[in-house]
């Protein structure tokens, strides 16, 4: 590899401030360092994530940053001690690292690796550390990865090997959005045969919470938005029952518990936003409901009446959808190639990177379910 151990420059989009567009400038990408990869990008896919540092988090520390977090490449180049890894092989980046070691990635109940940067930069977004630099300034690695680049540095145990054959374009959205609601769903939920749930917010999470839902055999899916283009989509991956919450002159949890004679068994949030992570608690049925928060937000406090826990509902979370990165990944990348998941169908838009800003607003106004961004060099000579 000609660039190995040389420090490249490449084009990517800079998040300098909040709430301002992204600008695509050039950036020296340094060479991996011990233990990482440095990987070209060849898809990414926009998260609402990314829309919630840029315009809701807003933590001025936590920039000038390279967004982006749901993405596949190529290595290009690894650094000293790394084995597992080959110029050539086909990667994901994980937002969520899996290191093996720590007691939390040694313990079946979680996915929660202490390596990661969410264990200690919640509010930054980023481990301080980066590889990245533009017009002389250190630029931080949102969420450890920097998809919104032509390439970027990741350590080994954020980053999965995935099946040469995988087509990159498609099997990059398992980097965040599909792996972290099909996830939220099957695992952290563990919808059941039979079941009744409620999804609410049918962005691509939601409707890969619904597509886990359909798959572990719910007989009737709740598909919740104030979006109403939202639900054609989300009767493809399998919801049975659409409500608009703007449609109805009551809450929408009693329009629930009357559809369902009580509530639902599972419900998932979807949105980010704390008044529909209480009304999706309130809309499970006492005694046994389970209610999931998938929606990012560490802004405001949640809140609830005690009596909805007392009378025997869960609360619980789920960061990417309870899946254990590493191990997982590759495994769902396979489950993609045989049919057992559904991938081209959250995909509304395809575009450069350089379109980066419109991908934002079509997420901003609604008018997409995924926009997969390809950076211009590989779109021309690669895809
Ligand atoms: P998106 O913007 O594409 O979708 C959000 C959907 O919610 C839209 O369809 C919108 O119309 C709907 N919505 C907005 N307000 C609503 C309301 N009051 N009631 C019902 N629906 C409403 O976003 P996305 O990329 O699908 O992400 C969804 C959420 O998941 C975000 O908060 C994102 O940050 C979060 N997320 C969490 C994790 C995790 O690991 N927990 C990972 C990825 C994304
Ligand atoms: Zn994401």
């Amino acid at each position: 590899m000609a660039t190995a151990g040389k420090v490249i420059k490449c084009r990517a989009a800079v998040a300098w401030e909040p709430n301002a567009p992204l600008m695509m400038e050039e950036i020296e990408v340094a060479p991996p360092q011990e233990g990482e990869i440095r990987i070209k990008v060849v898809a990414t896919g926009v998260c609402h994530t990314d829309l919630y540092h840029l315009f809701e988090g807003k933590d001025k520390r936590g920039f000038p940053t390279v967004l982006g977090h749901e993405g596949a490449g190529v290595v290009e180049s690894v650094g000293p001690g790394v084995t597992d890894f080959k110029p050539g092989d086909k990667v994901i980046p994980l937002f969520l690292s899996q290191c093996g070691e720590c007691k939390f990635c040694k313990c079946p109940k979680t996915n929660l690796c202490d390596c990661s940067w969410s264990s200690k930069y919640y509010d930054i977004m980023s481990d301080p550390t980066t590889r990245f630099t533009c017009h002389g300034r250190p630029i931080l690695q949102f969420m450890g990865t920097s998809t919104f680049s032509e390439y970027t540095v990741i350590n080994q145990i954020a980053v999965a090997k995935i099946h040469d054959d995988a087509p990159l374009d498609r099997v990059c959205l398992l980097g965040c959005g599909i792996s972290t609601g099909y996830g939220a769903a099957v695992n952290t939920a563990g919808v059941t045969p039979g079941s009744v749930c409620a999804v609410f917010g049918l962005g691509a999470v939601g409707l890969a919470a619904v597509m886990g839902c359909k798959n572990a055999g719910a007989s009737r899916i709740f598909a919740v938005d104030i979006n109403e283009q939202k639900f054609e989509k989300a009767k493809v991956f399998g919801a049975t029952d659409f409500l608009n919450p703007k449609a109805y002159n009551k809450p929408i949890s009693e329009v629930l518990a009357e559809l369902t004679n009580g509530g639902v068994d599972f419900s998932l949030e979807c949105v980010g936003n704390t008044e529909v992570m209480r009304t999706a608690l309130e809309s499970c049925v006492k005694g046994w409901g389970v209610s999931v928060l998938v929606g990012w937000t560490d802004v405001k406090d949640f809140s609830a009446k005690p009596i909805q826990l007392i009378s025997g509902k869960t609360w619980k979370g789920s960061l990417f959808g309870g899946f254990k990165s590493k191990d997982s990944v590759p495994n769902l990348v396979c489950d993609y190639m045989t049919g057992k998941i559904k991938l081209d169908e959250f995909i509304t838009h395809k575009m450069s990177l350089e379109q980066v800003n419109d991908a934002i607003n079509l997420m901003k106004t609604g008018d997409c379910s995924r926009s997969i961004l390809v950076p211009l060099l590989f779109q021309l000579f690669c895809l």
